[in-house]
């Protein structure tokens, strides 16, 4: 195996594009590391980002959103008070990831580009409409994040392409995010269903909103049905029987050990409504 230190994402992406065999970035490490441990995946190139100048730095950009490198780990996510004021629900995905140890060095580009349908970081990213920075042969582009995943372990990234930086739009006045997820144990589980809502208020109704579901699908979901089923409301009673309906009309769950189809498609609908609860409260300052 040959370990790469790039000092540019040019240069990560030049090895990436002119590697022959396998091969992988390495962020945290959280998932990379387990694998090749287990001997599910030995890549013949391995090229560490986090020599890269800016990797570790959550910054301000100029339109008032935010810029997050892609090592910061979700333990620097939650310390950032002023990026957590503006996205607790994004934050607070990251932070359901994994134990203290995992938080020093998981990231969200390595969760969002592991693959997983339950990743937990991923449904607050597509529902706060963050988009990724990716660097490749070809230059850099941005994209939503919710066209990164391709599958169970598989993204859309091209050879040669990796991720640069994760962006969060401006929050604005009136908003509010949230994610909520159901496991089996109290601690250190994957996700059986993730939900993300994110909206913004006109006085007391919703304005606009974006509703995402993770582990309903092979890959986690943007699901507009369910924001348009809020948007217009001030979220009362029929509103939220409408966001439930949407959701579980969207959720088309496998079933396994960890819950069957029938009652991840009704924990989306559950969870849909919650975090729409929890979002409005946020929205009007209610809480944090
Ligand atoms: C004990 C334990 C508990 C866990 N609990 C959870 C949990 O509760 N919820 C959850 O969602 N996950 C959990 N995980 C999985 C893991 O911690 C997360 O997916 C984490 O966010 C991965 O980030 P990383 O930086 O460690 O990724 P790495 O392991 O460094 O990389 C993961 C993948 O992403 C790719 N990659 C990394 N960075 C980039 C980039 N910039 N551009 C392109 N590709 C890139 C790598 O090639 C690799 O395929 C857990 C893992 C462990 C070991």
């Amino acid at each position: 195996m040959r370990y790469h230190t790039p000092s540019t994402y040019e240069e990560a992406s030049a090895v990436a594009a002119g590697a022959s065999g396998l091969t992988r970035f390495l962020a945290g490490g959280t998932d990379v590391l387990v694998q090749m441990r287990a001997g599910m995946v030995l890549p013949d190139d391995l090229i560490d980002l986090k020599k890269i100048p800016g990797t570790s730095e959550i910054s301000r950009t100029e339109d008032g959103g935010w810029r997050i490198g892609v090592a910061v780990p979700g333990i620097a996510l939650g310390a950032h008070a002023s990026l957590k004021a503006d996205w607790p629900g994004v934050v607070e995905g990251m932070e359901l990831v994994g134990s203290t140890q995992i938080q020093g060095r998981a990231t969200l580009a390595g969760n969002l580009c592991n693959g997983s349908p339950a990743a937990d970081s991923v449904p607050g990213l597509v529902a706060a409409g963050a988009t990724v920075e990716i660097t490749g042969p070809d230059g850099s582009r941005t994209v939503p994040v919710e066209d990164i995943p391709a599958g169970p372990g598989k993204t859309n990234l091209a050879k040669g392409e990796l991720i640069s930086a994760i962006l969060l739009p401006a929050r604005g006045q009136n908003a509010g995010d949230c994610y909520l997820r159901f496991i089996p144990r109290t601690e250190m589980d994957i996700a059986v269903v993730g939900a993300a809502v994110s909206l913004r208020l006109d006085g007391d109704t919703i304005a606009e909103a974006r509703v995402s579901l993770g582990a309903v699908a092979p890959t986690v979901i943007l699901v507009p049905e369910a924001a348009d089923a809020i948007i217009g409301t001030t979220l009362d009673d029929a509103a939220l029987s409408a966001i439930e309906a949407a959701a579980k009309a969207a959720a088309k769950p496998i079933s396994d050990k960890r819950g069957t189809t029938e009652f991840r498609v009704e924990i989306a609908g559950v969870l849909a409504k919650r975090a729409a609860k929890i979002a409005y409260a946020r929205a009007k300052g209610e809480t944090a």
